[in-house]
């Protein structure tokens, strides 16, 4: 069935599974997810959605730290209830990495025959499980256990190769269940992280509509006012993540589905990514090339959200007037309200780095966006040397 244009933006996320609606951006928005819940005592719902794969075989993949959150849980109660349930726990030492090693751990692992892959985790384990499920064609349930990514409802699997972080596409969760008691309990960094990527909207955004002027490029007012909207909604209770507040967390959790949901809408990930993605991407790689711990995705993104609406302000007589870009300010505001790190030189991220990032982040990817209009105007070198005291 059809729906009405605008109806996307009234629905709460439980109803947006299986919707689909013409827009009036010229293309058919589609939600391929069968299940969505984030809600307290979310895992109530999973039997529910299990039902169709009793008698089937069901594979369940967490890793130490989730095992312990909540996927000895799960393997109990699922066991209890009669489900044919097999598990593989990654116990490696250090944080599990989304590379060659694992992917193949898991394939040695998965039993023939397996039905369904039950991932229970958040970054790491969704983007393997994603992978895995469709390179075998075996749909896969996440059961989230932190408010960390955008991830969650994405259609492709970032993958170290090699390497280097690769994206690879892939296929829509099943379902999604949130369980707001158990993210809530998250550790404080993985919230941050969450709530950076979700400042990163803010520039996406806006590198988005600078794009639509200054190079026609397709753009869709419905997908931004449905992010704006899930930002908005925890931006204005930002005070509330120190607390932990279930009702907080759940709108993170929902703001971090809807803007997977988004990068579907669109086919790539252009309403969650801009400048500031590249910036984040351009640190990770630097450190996974010196073998180097880096900040979790999210609060590198948080960081250069900042750096970026600088870059904005620096631009501000060369960028068209209906852009209006944030306010360094106003990001730093946030930032505080939450308590997460916005300046680079806290996080971690190497001086020279820095430097190098600002000039050469434009390259990851052929993306339009105010890196890229400050290099046609040959502003890059000033702007690295104008931030770089900034912060260092
Ligand atoms: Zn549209
Ligand atoms: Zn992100």
């Amino acid at each position: 069935m059809k729906n009405v244009i605008n109806d996307i933006l009234k629905l709460n996320i439980d109803e947006m599974v299986n919707f689909n609606f013409d827009c009036e951006c010229g293309k058919t928005h589609k939600v391929l997810i069968e299940n969505i819940v984030v809600k307290e005592n979310g895992l109530r719902y999973l039997n529910e959605g299990l039902k169709e794969f009793k008698g089937k075989n069901i594979f369940l993949v967490a890793d130490k730290n989730t095992y312990q959150v909540c996927g000895d849980k799960i393997e109990i109660t699922l066991k209890t209830e009669g489900y044919n349930l097999n598990s593989y726990v990654f116990l490696t030492k250090n944080d599990l990495v989304p590379d060659e090693k694992s992917i193949g751990r898991l394939l040695i692992e998965i039993p023939k025959n397996t039905s369904l892959i039950l991932a229970v985790g958040s970054g790491t384990i969704n983007d393997i499980c994603r992978f895995i499920s469709y390179k075998l064609d075996i749909p896969y349930v996440i059961i989230a256990t932190a408010p960390s990514m955008d991830g969650y409802a994405s259609t492709v699997s970032p993958l170290i190769v090699e390497g280097f972080k690769i994206t690879y596409e892939a296929i829509y969760p099943k379902s999604i269940i949130a369980d707001t008691d158990i993210l809530k309990e998250a550790p404080l960094e993985m919230i941050h992280a969450g709530f950076g990527d979700i400042l990163g909207k803010y520039t996406s955004l806006t590198d988005w509509k600078l794009s639509k002027i200054l190079n026609d490029e397709y753009y869709c007012q419905t997908t931004v006012n449905l992010v704006e909207k899930a930002r908005e909604n925890c931006v204005e209770n930002a005070e509330e993540i120190k607390k932990r507040s279930g009702k907080v967390i759940g709108q993170l959790t929902e703001a971090l589905i809807i803007s997977g949901i988004a990068i579907g809408f669109i086919g790539y990930s252009r309403p969650a990514s801009g400048a500031e993605h590249h910036l984040a991407h351009y640190w990770e790689m630097a450190a996974l090339s010196n073998n180097q711990p880096h900040p979790l995705h999210g609060n590198s993104v948080g960081a250069a959200t900042l750096v970026i609406s600088m870059i904005y302000q620096l631009m501000k007589n060369k960028i068209p007037k209906e852009i209006n870009p944030p306010d360094p300010e106003f990001i730093i505001s946030i930032h505080e309200k939450v308590g997460s790190v916005y300046n680079p030189k806290d996080l971690g991220i190497p001086k020279e780095v820095f430097a190098d990032s600002i000039i050469h982040a434009r390259e990851i990817r052929n993306r339009y966006t105010i890196l890229q209009l400050a290099y046609e105007y040959n502003l890059l070198e000033k702007f690295s040397k104008i931030l770089t005291e900034k912060f260092y």
